[in-house]
């Protein structure tokens, strides 16, 4: 294949940027394009930037022999895991790297390995070893790992993955199979554990948790959503309903959680939005009355060391809010909460993936959740890094 002039280069790396969040492979800007250009080099998204925004102004050309690069903007801090599939693959002209979800609830298994039959990852796709984010380690523990094998996909261990192609298109082909083959070996284990024909959600979830099909059911009421508004707060729900509180003003007839909303916008200034999740795996994790560890390296920065359980209590769930953006309703889901909508969205995305992959951990034998110094490192880093931008554009 020609090399790319790095102008059509930069235009292809926006739209797939673009594309990375509309399919789903990336929630804000965890994740990150790149596209092999002439002299040895890459463009690649620029670090922690909203893709949404970005112009070919912002995409950084970097060297591929030592990750230099020139001008006042930061390329993606995983640039080294992106040289690293340049330099081991001649053939390598595109690369993502994603926290899609299924491969990442398989990177928080005991595996080292997924075995895919067939399409253009047939064969076996390698774990590599963990690394806290952004640093050499992890360079180093993903050029390892592609010394092994010349898939298309390598999983990153508690982080995502890393797809390449000879284009954008087979990239992207890359990381989607992944996602179905990494879900399917989850379900068919699944299957061949219990002897079932299906795999439905809410069997799987309470067959690994151990909590037995006569269990009960979690409360299948879904809590309204929540955002603060200028004298009080609003109640909505996905089917269009809204209903609007004003501070002080609760009465018997609003839902059993307005008091809770209250009571967290009252002692949590950063908090502007609350999404309820109520997904089977939440729910039925909700159900074992522990706290969610982080599994996955974006739960650590973007929800903290722990997500507890509490009751639907208006002063036990402000009080789990204080080191968290994440709280888990005992039998019922978890309340995600952020500076803006687009925040809390993706703490619940992130919470729901964690859940899946505390699930499927389960399921092939052992959870194991990332080292609570570690955790509360990136945690640490996260707050001082990304919440101030939040802030500047909610
Ligand atoms: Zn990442």
């Amino acid at each position: 294949m020609p090399e790319t002039a790095v102008e059509e280069a930069k235009q292809r790396v926006i739209e797939a940027g673009i594309r990375l969040m509309e399919t789903g492979l990336i929630a804000r800007t965890w994740g990150n394009v790149s596209h092999r250009v002439e002299g040895g080099r890459f463009v690649i998204t620029p670090s922690g930037r909203d893709y949404r925004s970005l112009t070919p102004d912002d995409i950084v050309t970097v060297q591929i022999s030592d990750c230099s690069y020139s001008g006042p903007t930061k390329p993606s801090s995983e640039k080294g895991v992106h040289a690293e599939v340049y330099k081991r693959f001649p053939n390598a002209h595109f690369v993502i790297h994603t926290h899609q979800e299924y491969a990442s609830v398989i990177s928080a298994c005991n595996v080292d390995a997924v075995p895919i039959e067939e399409g253009m990852l047939a064969g076996r796709v390698l774990c590599g070893a963990y690394a806290l984010p952004s640093t050499r380690k992890l360079q180093r523990n993903v050029a390892k790992a592609l010394t092994r094998t010349s898939n298309k996909a390598i999983i990153m261990k508690n982080h995502g993955a890393v797809c390449y192609g000879a284009s954008d298109t087979e990239a992207f082909e890359a990381a989607l199979e992944l996602d179905q083959a990494c879900r399917q070996y989850i379900d068919d284990t699944y299957k061949s554990l219990t002897g079932e024909q299906e795999a439905d959600a809410a069997a799987l979830s309470r067959f690994a948790l151990g909590l037995g099909y006569s269990s009960p059911a979690p409360v299948s009421r879904m809590l309204y959503h929540s955002r603060r508004t200028k004298d009080g707060f609003l109640l909505f729900n996905d089917s269009g309903s809204e209903l609007l509180v004003r501070n002080g003003e609760l009465n018997a007839a609003l839902p059993e959680e307005a008091s809770v909303y209250q009571q967290i916008y009252r002692k949590h200034k950063q908090i502007n939005h609350i999404h309820w999740s109520g997904i089977p795996e939440v729910a039925l994790f909700s159900q074992t009355g522990q706290p969610l560890k982080p599994l996955l390296d974006d739960f650590a920065q973007l929800i903290g060391t722990s997500a507890r359980n509490t009751a639907l209590s208006p002063s036990e769930v402000s009080a789990a809010l204080k080191s968290s953006s994440a709280v888990l309703i005992r039998g019922m889901g978890a309340l995600c909460c952020g500076v803006n909508s687009d925040e809390a969205l993706a703490v619940r995305m992130v919470l729901e993936k964690n859940s899946k992959a505390h699930i499927g951990a389960k399921l092939l034998g052992q959870v194991k959740p990332i080292h609570y110094l570690e955790s509360l490192l990136m945690r640490f880093v996260y707050l001082k890094k990304y919440s101030k931008q939040a802030a500047v554009t909610s």
